[in-house]
């Protein structure tokens, strides 16, 4: 992990203990101030005039989308049920407003909730799934990697799935399929594409915000090299409606290209910069201030100059394309960063 920074420079020198008591007593913590959170650029108005308008007395809306199928969101989280003649099957419970699915469904339909289906493993959209329990014969679909994380768990918030499966399962119901196919760009359990051909309609939750850059890290993706190849997945696949899981509005195949062309501009210029930059030279600088005792300072210098100088050169590029990117960008720098210095090739 650690590179062998300043051996030689070490031994020629000597730390100064007024420095080290005062670096010590900075205070390092990540903060918001009130200074940086006035400084972030407003949501671009194009995305903003796209923000669902949410009836505060339920909290939700739905939008029927074709097909049988309608998304639930409440600006935050979405979710998203497909209504058959045999029942319905719903795609994920959000935390945020999972106890409000059954009854948002009986407004649109008398059919009954049949099957639940899970994207992954994360509370925030799967942990509303309680509000499920009652219900006589419900079949919860998810992965078998997803199902043994949540009997690990035992989360009385997020139901135990009773069908599993390894990698990919069709769903048959009242004459109507869902295809889910498992992938890896995002969460360590595997994550679903859920697709409902009829309906030309896809879901796959943390990739692609339509309108947004995508959230911390590349949506907190615990694998960048799978959440690179995401986009192209999504785009062999027939759809016009794309549910993300999160935010303002539902997307499509243009919201995957921009958010694959923004995550391709990211790594690009992260390589290209941490691979150009004479590190030795960053380091020598830094050990100017610190000494050479300390290499994980020195190391650091280095992936804060790649992190800053990409920083720099990106947010001019995307500021007023995607709202979110001042928000994010140096997070999703840093995640680049890590693949490019420790998993990529030259
Ligand atoms: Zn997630």
């Amino acid at each position: 992990m650690m590179p062998g920074y300043g051996r030689n420079l070490r031994r020629k020198a000597i730390i100064s203990i007024l420095m080290f008591a005062a670096v010590s007593c900075l205070p390092l913590l990540a903060q918001s101030s009130p200074e940086e959170m006035k400084g972030y650029v407003e949501v671009l108005p194009s995305v903003k005039s796209k923000f669902w308008k949410i009836d505060p007395t339920v909290g939700y809306a739905v939008k029927n989308v074709g097909g049988g199928v309608y998304v639930i969101s409440d600006n935050g989280w979405q979710s998203a049920f497909l209504v058959t003649n045999g029942g319905v099957i719903v795609f994920d419970a959000p935390a945020s407003f999972g106890k409000n699915i059954p009854s948002a469904i009986a407004k649109v339909t008398d059919q009954p909730i049949k099957i639940l289906v899970y994207s992954h493993i994360h509370k925030d959209h799967i942990g509303g799934s309680a509000a499920f329990k009652g219900i006589k014969g419900l079949q919860i679909v998810a992965l078998e990697s997803v199902t043994d994380f949540l009997k690990e768990m035992n989360d009385p918030n997020r139901l135990l799935p009773n069908v599993t499966f390894k990698s990919e399962k069709t769903i048959t119901l009242g004459g109507k399929t869902v295809e889910l196919a498992r992938h890896f760009y995002h969460s360590h359990e595997g994550d679903l594409f859920i697709y409902v051909p009829q309906a030309k309609f896809l879901m796959a939750v943390d990739c692609v915000t339509p309108g947004y850059a995508p959230f911390q890290g590349f949506d907190i993706t615990t694998n960048f090299h799978d959440y690179l190849k995401v986009f192209d997945e999504l785009a062999a696949y027939d759809f016009d409606t794309f549910v993300g899981g999160h935010l303002t509005d539902i997307g499509g195949k243009k919201d995957v290209e921009i958010t694959k062309e923004f995550t391709y501009d990211v790594y690009n210029t992260v390589k290209r910069i941490h691979n150009n930059m004479d590190q030795a030279a960053v380091v020598a600088e830094a050990a100017k201030s610190i000494g050479t005792d300390n290499e994980f300072g020195l190391f650091k210098a280095v992936l804060d100059k790649v992190t800053n100088e990409s920083v720099r050169e990106l947010q001019p590029r995307w500021i007023d394309r995607l709202a979110g990117v001042d928000v994010w960008l140096p997070s999703h720098v840093r995640t680049a960063l890590v693949y490019v210095r420790w998993d990529d090739k030259e």
